[in-house]
Formats: structure tokens, sequence, C-alpha cells
């Protein structure tokens, strides 16, 4: 389906958890985050019923994202659920990796075509630091667990403050070379402020060419991520929330006082 600007809109980020294992300095708070209630976060089913209705409006690109997705009990289940509603062509997730060894085979088993995982620095101490805690070790053996497994393409995404030029994203740049995987550098953004650029080596943040939206876990249909429009899927009903999304698509990005990064996945 098309929005007003003639953009073809065709991919869905769908997060599924406000929660994460880590507390990345640029994510959380150190205090961490006021969770949603159970209860306000959506079902699977819910979930897999917002897909079943995007697909006839030309929907065909999901991405499951979080929080930390991986946190979610079941997480392969939903994965599973999705990848057999037919028109998804194009399957992924993003994952900050650490509990990816052990899910790596099921994720490929249930259906997942490709993932991103998050890694902004190949220094142990530093990644700890950025972190709040983090091991790099967990990461490193879930990429080779999701190599593996087969997922393809693997996809890092690597964090920066201003450049790639950054010592930490010049090494997580030579190491994806070495390891065969492709490399995005996401600069800092500031929903708040408005601040964002357009992902190095990917789409994110060109809103000539937006073709997305977003489900945040606790059901709301946001046309662009850095605007404070929302749908709600359980009061509007899903495939009004959709089409009034789609219909209300900003041109581009201004702000976002609404969400943070931990409930709507970026
Ligand atoms: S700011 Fe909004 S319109 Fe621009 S690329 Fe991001 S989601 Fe799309």
């Amino acid at each position: 389906m098309f929005d007003c600007y003639k953009r073809e809109i065709n991919y869905l980020r769908i997060s599924i958890t406000d929660r994460c294992n880590l507390r990345c300095l640029y994510c959380m708070p150190e205090e961490g985050i006021q969770q949603l209630n159970h209860d306000k976060i959506l079902r699977y089913e819910e979930i897999v019923d917002v897909v079943k209705e995007a697909i006839p409006l030309g929907i065909d690109k999901i991405r499951i994202t979080g929080g930390e997705p991986l946190v979610r009990k079941g997480v392969e289940h939903l994965i599973q659920m999705i990848a057999a509603i037919p028109g998804v062509n194009d399957f992924g997730l993003t994952t900050n990796g650490l509990l990816l060894e052990q899910y790596a085979e099921k994720l490929v088993e249930s259906g997942l075509h490709r993932i991103n995982i998050s890694l902004d620095t190949i220094d142990p101490v530093k990644y700890k630091e950025v972190t709040r805690g983090g091991n790099i070790e967990q990461v490193l053996k879930g990429i080779e667990a999701a190599k593996r497994a087969g997922l393809e393409p693997i996809k890092i995404n690597c964090v920066v403050n201003n450049s790639s030029l950054e010592k930490d994203a010049l090494q997580v740049r030579s190491f994806c070379e070495e390891q065969h995987l492709q490399v995005r550098f996401i600069h800092r953004m500031d929903l708040e402020n408005g601040c964002f650029t357009v992902v190095e080596g990917g789409s994110g943040g060109d809103c000539s060419g937006c073709n997305r939206l977003r489900l945040t876990a606790e059901g709301k249909i946001k046309p662009c991520l850095f605007n404070d429009l929302e749908f709600d899927i359980r009061t509007l009903g899903i495939r009004e929330a959709l089409l009034q999304a789609i219909h209300l698509k900003p041109e581009q990005g201004t702000v976002n006082t609404k969400n943070l990064f931990t409930n709507i996945g970026g």
C-alpha cells in the first residue's frame, strides 16, 4: 500500500517486549525502566493477528525486536506462527546476541530467515562498559551458532557516537570482514530531540524512502519512529489502526516524546 507521499509501505517492525538482559548506556537509564504490566503486553496470538491483517495491505517484510526479543518465553513459537502465514517473504529478528547460542537452531527450525545482532565494540572491557555488564563472549558464541544454523544474511548493528571512523567502529568493520558478516552503522539517536541520521549500510532514517510501520509491545501501530502519532489496535481494531497509520504517516520524522527505545525496538 502507498502512503500520501507515494512511499510503498511493506515493512512492519514488531516489538514483542520492553524487557532486556542488558542496560546499554544509550538505550536504558541506569535505574532501568518502569516495565509494562504483563496484561498490557500483546499476546502472541494478537501479534499473529496483526501480521495476518497486514499482509493483504502489502506488508511482506516482518522484523521482531524488543527490548531483547529472546528474553520473552516461547519466542520460537511466535516465529513459527508468523513464518506459517502465507505472504511473509522476508522475516528477520534483531537481538543483542546474549541468548543466541541457545536459540539459533530453534529460530531457523521455526522459520526465521535472517538476523541482526548488536555489537558496538569487539573490546571485552568496552563492551562490558557500554552494556553495563554484558559478556561479549556470549555474543561471539551466538554469532558462531547463527552461522552454523544457516541464518543468512547475518548483519551486525554497530551504534556509533558520531562516525563509523571511530576506533571501535573500525574494529567492528574489520571483525565483520574477517567473519563474512554485513555491518551497519547506526548513529546514536535521540527520540525527544529528534536527532537521527540515515543508517550507514542500511535504509533506516531515510524518510524519503521510508517503507515501515512499527507495532509497539503494548499494541500501538506507529507510522514513524520520530513522531508521537500512534494507533491502538485494541481500541480501533487492527485493520483500522494499520490503515490510519499508513494514511497519516508523516513525510518525515520530527520528535517522539512518548516512547523509549526499549518498547519500540528502534
Ligand atoms: S523518522 Fe520516521 S519517516 Fe523517517 S525514516 Fe524514521 S520512521 Fe521513517
